[in-house]
């Protein structure tokens, strides 16, 4: 299933559309919490990618609608509160750095597969090694979880999408992986533009949502609908 939408920004000039690719529901253990009298709902989210993709410009932008160009070699994990669909979701983002050594370099530790709701997997439409990092990283995820027959929600990012002089990555081999591999797809500039980045986020968190409601038996009629279309190949336009 195919789902696309344009990006306006305020002088109503059209922005880089992202393009989101398959969306299907999957399962997913419950991570809430209660404070005071209302539920938060969590989702843990990982970047994995290799260096200089983009991941800590990504995390940044989300986190203060920012892009401030140098980000340092920083591991961390943020928490951020965002209102969705009226609901207070708290994402804490693992913004994970690359193992050095290029053996290891499309490496996923335990940790952040037991840790993670949800991945997004970032590459530079730059950089096709980066590409072809996110696909050795698609495959170690849908490995380990296939061995704790647990699910995992993945978006795939072509980051760096100002850059079209120097692409080596095409949209269509970006939109062809998160098809084949079962993800969803965007590409964005995290240079250029807040939104796109807020829609990958909100995007993957409406997976691991729909995910968890299978889960319980309360997809829902969005769920339904999306499940429907994923099975029938519909194309839908937002
Ligand atoms: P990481 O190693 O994956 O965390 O990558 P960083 O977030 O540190 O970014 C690496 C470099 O790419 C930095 O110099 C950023 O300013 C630059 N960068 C990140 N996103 C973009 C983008 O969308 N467009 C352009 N042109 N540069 C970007
Ligand atoms: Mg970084």
């Amino acid at each position: 299933m195919f789902s696309t939408c344009s990006l306006w920004d305020s002088t109503n000039r059209l922005y880089y559309p992202p393009m989101v690719v398959q969306v299907k529901s999957r399962i997913r253990h419950s991570s809430k919490t209660m404070e005071g009298n209302q539920q938060k709902v969590e989702a843990n989210v990982l970047l994995l990618g290799a260096e200089n993709v983009g991941k800590s410009a990504l995390t940044v932008r989300f986190l203060t609608r920012r892009f401030i160009g140098e980000y340092g070699d920083i591991e961390s994990i943020y928490s951020h509160t965002d209102k969705i669909d009226g609901r207070d979701i708290c994402f804490n983002i693992w913004d994970s750095l690359c193992p050095q050594n290029v053996e290891e370099s499309g490496y996923i530790s335990d940790r952040q597969l037991q840790w993670a709701d949800g991945y997004i997997l970032v590459y530079s439409i730059c950089d096709r090694a980066s590409f072809n990092m996110v696909r050795q990283q698609v495959q170690c995820i849908r490995q380990a979880k296939q061995k704790l027959a647990s699910t995992a929600q993945i978006i795939i990012v072509g980051n760096k999408r100002d850059l079209q002089h120097r692409r080596t990555v095409s949209s269509e081999e970006g939109r062809l992986l998160a098809l084949s591999a079962d993800c969803g797809f965007f590409e964005v500039s995290a240079a250029e533009t807040y939104h796109g980045v807020l829609m990958v986020f909100h995007e993957l968190f409406e997976l691991i949502r729909e995910a968890r409601a299978l889960k319980k038996g309360t997809a829902g009629f969005k769920g339904i609908v999306r499940s429907m279309s994923a099975v029938f190949g519909r194309k839908r336009t937002e």
